[in-house]
């Protein structure tokens, strides 16, 4: 952490991008980057976590709350497939009223339905935790259920900054940090595939951006389950929280120490929910991979805009001297291991 510390403070934007490069280079060619088109479908705005930093909830009963239904579920994924995307993220608040058979049955039903054609991320580890404690299960035998229901991803969102002080500050009922990495080996231990986030931009010390990425790098040392780390940027808009965004260029770094710090994960990812055209500037700080997004209320209500110009948005990339290449979701593309 040390010399993640002093490359942060002392390290000009060039010196990380060539260090960051290096990283890239390893897993993946040079100037060739991957995408999938993807739409994240809130399942439900009820939520009981009431995280400072969100824009997203109402509180059980009161007005505005909603679960959608198995058919505008079916809806948006049919919508998704015309726009050529094969990626849906499921993410909602921790709804009480929603038992494990409830994620159960809509997950098998979504399998049968589109079989391998569409892949979908069940949840985040932060809603697998609530699940878990909810049905009176452990994590080990919460994660079969979800894989005998034909679950193949539960990914590492929700995560934000994983360190038990932030969690204090900002989402205390949410789950502590050591229960979400319990949760996620249980993940990994049952066969599934999992990834990680971070989320930066509130008001974490540089000190706790560093702990996050240590313990991601720990965690994939211990596990080897993490397909790709994923950060996206704080939306403070309509939040209790509130705050300001961060400046790209602070972002642009922060991948690059990601990518640096983060050797042994395959996948770095920008996010253009949270950055739109400027994301693409990251992959020359060592990100090689990214979404474009068609949906996503939660980012969307704090402030996120989404560009449905995927051509337009494709031409960034290329204009900055990439290759863009479609990630089919169903078969991640193989990833050479690093020399
Ligand atoms: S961030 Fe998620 S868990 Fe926290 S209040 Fe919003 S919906 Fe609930």
């Amino acid at each position: 952490m040390d010399e993640a510390r002093a490359l942060w403070n002392e390290a000009s934007d060039d010196e990380l991008k060539e260090l960051a490069q290096e990283v890239r280079a390893r897993w993946h060619e040079p100037d060739r980057a991957t995408y999938m088109v993807m739409r994240i479908i809130n399942y439900t705005n009820v939520c009981v976590a009431q995280c400072d930093y969100c824009a997203f909830y109402v509180l059980p009963n009161q007005d505005g709350g909603y679960v959608l239904s198995r058919e505008e579920v079916f809806a948006k994924i049919d919508e998704l497939v015309e726009f050529g995307g094969d990626l849906v993220a499921f993410n909602g608040g921790f709804n009480p009223r929603l038992p494990l058979d409830y994620y159960c049955d809509l997950f098998a039903s979504v399998r049968e339905r589109y079989g391998d054609r569409v892949e979908f991320y069940a949840l985040t580890i932060a809603e697998f935790v609530f699940l878990a404690d909810r049905a009176g299960l452990s994590y080990s035998e919460a994660a079969a259920r979800l894989r005998d229901a034909g679950v193949h991803w539960v990914t590492g969102g929700g995560s934000e900054i994983l360190t038990e002080d932030f969690r204090k500050r900002h989402a205390k009922w949410k789950y502590t940090v050591r229960d979400y990495f319990e949760a996620q080996r249980a993940i990994v231990e049952s066969g599934m595939k999992t990834t990680a986030t971070m989320v930066i931009g509130f008001d974490e010390t540089l000190d706790e951006r560093l702990e996050h990425l240590q313990r991601t790098r720990d965690f994939q040392d211990e596990t080897g389950g993490l397909f790709s780390f994923l950060c996206w940027t704080y939306k403070p808009y309509g939040t209790a929280f509130g705050g300001r965004e961060i400046a790209p260029r602070e972002y642009w770094r922060h991948i690059a120490l990601s990518r640096i710090f983060l050797d042994n994960i395959p996948h770095i990812r920008t996010s253009v929910l949270t950055q739109n055209e400027d994301a693409f500037r990251a992959l020359d700080y060592g990100a090689d991979d990214f979404d474009l997004p068609i949906e996503d209320e939660v980012t969307q209500k704090a402030g996120a805009r989404i560009d449905l110009d995927l051509d337009g948005l494709l031409a960034i990339p290329r204009s900055l001297g990439y290759t863009v290449e479609y990630r089919r979701a169903e078969r991640p593309a193989a990833v050479a291991a690093p020399s």
